[in-house]
This record gives structure tokens, C-alpha cells and sequence, in this order.
């Protein structure tokens, strides 16, 4: 031990067994236990741990977001809005909702486990990837991208640290709290959100409304990103990214190979007018996704060294 005291860490002040209340519909009360597992990750309101079911022996992925944090109206009414709108999804390169309870203290979001974390993690380990795993994830995204849209739902933040992995090497579009769902589809939203180098020119813009486009930019970025190792827009100031983003100001540096039909494909979708971008289909028949044969799944030693190219 060393000489100075250490102070016990929130995580072992908080409790370790969460207790779940079920209201039977002839009133009795059942009372589901959890044991709170491995501390996964932070957000801006939650703390995300492993949580095991002591019945049915399975682990799930629970977002806790502490009651006090929800103190103000707007951060509840989002909060109900990420849980209307990803409750309501299945598919599988979306992260699977379970369910939702609450205790006095605690608002508990159960969530399919990804244990390989997001792209963040992966491309902070490789730098940047190589054009077969591009292709593998850009695909997947794009799936699950389709199934939103065909439910007229906008993602709004679609970004390297909200694409999960699970322990199968899948992709699953996760984080709803930006997400929107239009009442009918010429709608426009006005609501100025997602992440600076992810941002679409039009959100930044403000007057003339977005819609689905704004996902089909994040693709472009998350594309360039995944291939090149850093955003096109990025600087090291939010003003200046954003005034990059209005002027379409990036290229693809020269000492970095990226094939011609990934800039093609990028500088395609990275255009000023949303209605100038390809859709969703548009983008899965570019040369881009048919130059070569696309694994369905990559292998787990791709986290942390490039696949072989035998
Ligand atoms: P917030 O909506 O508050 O930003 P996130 O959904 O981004 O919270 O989650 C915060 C972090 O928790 C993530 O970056 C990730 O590390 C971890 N996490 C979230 N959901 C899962 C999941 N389904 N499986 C594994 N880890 C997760």
C-alpha cells in the first residue's frame, strides 16, 4: 500500500446489485436483479457498464443516467426522445435496444453489448484503415442507415465514436440522442446539432432546413476519415472547422494511397447542396463497393493490426 490514503473511488460508493420493479398486471411486484459489471464508457449524461441479468444470465450493456442530471426539462425531453425513437428499432447494424426501467435514484437504458467498442477506439490503435475494411464498414453503416431513413428517422451524429462493434465484428449504428423522425418526408428540420467535423454545410447553414442528406455527408466524412486517419475538415479550432466546412475547403494529402474510386466516391458526396449528394443506393452501386470482393465481417486481430492481403 502506499503511504497516502486514497479515497474510495464513486464507482465502488455506488451500488453493485440494481434492482429492477416490475408492476405485474394483477399488481403483484416482481423484482428482476442485475450485478453491475465492467465501467464501458462515459457520455455527456451517462455512465455505461456491463450489467448481468442473475436470472437469465445475460449481459447487457446499461446506460445509467443519474435522475439529477435530469433536472431540466430539455435534457429530459431528449433523453425521452432517444428512448421513443431507438426503442422502437431492430436490425442488425443497429446497437439492439432491450429495455428501459427506472429506480428513485437512476434512469437504466439496457443496450445490446458491444465489447469491441466503436471505430474511434479501432482507428486510434490503426491510424487509419485499409480500403477492404473502408469498404466492410462503410457497408454496414450504410445498411443500417437505410433502415432509418426508410422509417424516416435522421441520425444526426453519425461519427467514428457512435459506430459500435460487437463481439462478432459488427457494425451497429448506436447514440439516438440527436436523432430525429420526420412527420412526413419533404419535411425540414431547423435544430442546429451534431458533431463540428461531422456537421453538414446546410445544419451550419440553418435557413434553408436539412434532412436525410445531413447522414449521407457524415458517411463522406466517416469515409475520408477511415481512409486517410483524420476528418477533411478538421483544424484545431471549432470556427475555423466550420468555416472550412462552408467554403468546401479539403483535399486528400498526397503522401497518404487512397484509390481513385474512394476520392471519387467521396468528393461525390462531400458537395455543398444536399440535393447534389448521391442516396443511399446511389452510393452502394459506385464502382467504390464493386472494385473488389467485400468481406461480410472482418477478423478480430483487424482491431489492433491490418488484415493480411493474402
Ligand atoms: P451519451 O449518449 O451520453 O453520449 P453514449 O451512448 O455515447 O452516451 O455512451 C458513452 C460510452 O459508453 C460510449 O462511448 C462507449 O464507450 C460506451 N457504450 C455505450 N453504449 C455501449 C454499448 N451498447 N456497448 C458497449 N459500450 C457502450
Amino acid at each position: 500500500m502506499s503511504s497516502h490514503t486514497r479515497r474510495p473511488s464513486q464507482d465502488s460508493q455506488e451500488s453493485q446489485i440494481v434492482e429492477e420493479k416490475i408492476v405485474k398486471i394483477n399488481g403483484e411486484i416482481e423484482i428482476k436483479s442485475y450485478s453491475k459489471g465492467r465501467f464501458l464508457g462515459k457520455g455527456g449524461f451517462a455512465r455505461v457498464y456491463e450489467l448481468l441479468s442473475l436470472d437469465a444470465k445475460q449481459i447487457t450493456a446499461a446506460k445509467i443516467i443519474s435522475k439529477s442530471a435530469l433536472n431540466k426539462a430539455r435534457s429530459r425531453q431528449k433523453l425521452m426522445s432517444e428512448i421513443k425513437i431507438h426503442r422502437a428499432l431492430k436490425h442488425p447494424n443497429i446497437v439492439g435496444f432491450e429495455h428501459f426501467f427506472e429506480d428513485s435514484e437512476n434512469v437504466y437504458i439496457l443496450l445490446e453489448l458491444c465489447s469491441n467498442q466503436t471505430l474511434n477506439e479501432l482507428l486510434r490503435r490503426r491510424k487509419r484503415l485499409t480500403e477492404i475494411e473502408a469498404q466492410c464498414y462503410l457497408l454496414q453503416c450504410i445498411e443500417g442507415l437505410k433502415y432509418l431513413h426508410s422509417h424516416r428517422i435522421i441520425h444526426r451524429d453519425i461519427k467514428l465514436g457512435n459506430l459500435f462493434l460487437n463481439d462478432k465484428m459488427q457494425l451497429k449504428i448506436g447514440d439516438f440522442g440527436l436523432a430525429t423522425k420526420l412527420e412526413f418526408d419533404g419535411e425540414k428540420k431547423r435544430t442546429i446539432c451534431g458533431t463540428p467535423n461531422y456537421i453538414a454545410p446546410e445544419v451550419l447553414d440553418g435557413k434553408i432546413g436539412h434532412s436525410y442528406e445531413v447522414d449521407i455527408w457524415s458517411t463522406g466524412v466517416l469515409g475520408y476519415t477511415l481512409l486517410v486517419g483524420k476528418p477533411p475538415f478538421e483544424t484545431s479550432d471549432v470556427k475555423t472547422t466550420y468555416r472550412r466546412i462552408k467554403m468546401n475547403a479539403y483535399s486528400f494529402p498526397e503522401n497518404i494511397p487512397v484509390s481513385d474510386e474512394a476520392k471519387d466516391l467521396i468528393s461525390s458526396i462531400l458537395v455543398s447542396n444536399p440535393a447534389d449528394r448521391p442516396n443511399l443506393d446511389e452510393i452502394l452501386k459506385h464502382d467504390f463497393f464493386s472494385k473488389n470482393a467485400i468481406p461480410k465481417l472482418l477478423p478480430a486481430s483487424t482491431l489492433a493490426v491490418p488484415p493480411s492481403s493474402s
